[in-house]
């Protein structure tokens, strides 16, 4: 029996699980991110405790070198996280254990998961946004996770910003009233003075919330023509942010776009995630078996 190992890295925690996908985790932990040197030491033990494993895959917060080809793969780069900065994360679990090791963002992972086993299985071309203490979005492109200079930033897309309407200035550290400076969970907490989860269904903040990402998704359908848009995060646990945002793509489009995906069925075009809180760690598991077909 081939055996994978999957770590979901996050700012604030680390989800790491051992097994072959949705109804085969063997054993699952998750600790608190702290410094790298302990939080990989932890990551480090959980596996060596586990068995025999085929090969690790990493998804992580960013931003992330996810090119083979570069001097700082594997690294955790410029992140404003404290310690974290420039941390070689594939070479302290490659020294102990000699197998191959699948690494990516957070949210390319989360896509791979949704592909291999949730909401995007048999597309090719798709997004993944997460909408929680920051936004980021994964893509698979024509079948490959999508890389160029870089990783895809999706969650600092800039937009049209309304300042009669919403004179909230943002607070994305670069550039304020990006969609992470305007929508993501801590930007509600801030604007409105109250934790998202804490806010009535009925709350003005969610048609706010919902012409936010509706504006972004539509520049990333003009982009990349996703055959899907998976929405995840803790803000999206506010379900009636979906028909809201669908009836605002609908109207931003208006018409252009004439494929029947979008104009008759766009209840199945942007959709929560299946693997719900699991596609970050299950994608990882999913980096982790592509990296061993590769031999990577
Ligand atoms: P992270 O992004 O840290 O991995 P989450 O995706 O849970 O974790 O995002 C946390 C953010 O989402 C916080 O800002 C929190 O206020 C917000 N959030 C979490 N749950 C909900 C909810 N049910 N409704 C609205 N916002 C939520
Ligand atoms: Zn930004």
């Amino acid at each position: 029996m081939t055996l994978f190992g999957g770590i979901e890295a996050g700012g604030t925690k680390f989800v790491c699980a051992v097994g072959t996908g949705p109804d085969d985790i063997r054993t699952e932990t998750r600790f608190p991110t702290t410094t790298p040197d302990e939080t990989l030491q932890q990551a480090i033990a959980f596996f060596r405790a586990h068995g025999e494993l085929a090969s690790i895959g990493i998804g992580s917060f960013g931003p992330v070198d996810p090119n083979p080809e570069s001097p700082t793969f594997g690294y955790i780069t410029s992140t404003p996280k404290p310690g974290w900065a420039h941390t070689n994360f594939v070479g302290a679990i490659s020294t102990e254990f000699d197998i191959p090791i699948g690494f990516d963002t957070d949210v390319n992972a989360a896509a791979l998961g949704e592909h291999r086993w949730g909401a995007a299985q048999g597309l090719e071309t798709f997004i993944y946004l997460t909408v929680g203490t920051g936004i980021g979005g994964g893509a698979m492109v024509e079948g490959n996770l999508l890389h160029g200079v870089m990783h895809p930033e999706m969650g600092h897309t800039l937009l049209p910003h309304d300042q009669e309407r919403d004179p909230f200035k943002g607070i994305c550290p670069f550039h304020g009233n990006c969609l992470e400076g305007l929508a993501s969970g801590p930007a509600l907490e801030a604007r409105w003075g109250a934790r998202a989860e804490t806010l009535p269904d009925d709350h003005p903040a969610w048609d706010l919330e919902a012409t936010y990402l509706a504006y972004a998704l539509v520049n990333y359908i003009l982009i990349i023509a996703p055959q899907r848009l998976i929405l995840g995060g803790g803000v999206m646990e506010q379900t009636q942010l979906f028909p809201l945002i669908r009836a605002k793509v609908h109207a931003l489009l208006n018409s252009y776009v004439q494929v029947p995906e979008i104009i008759n069925d766009i209840e199945s075009y942007i959709i929560p995630p299946v693997l719900v809180k699991h596609s970050g760690v299950l994608g990882s598991i999913a980096l982790a078996e592509l990296a061993y077909q590769r031999g990577a």
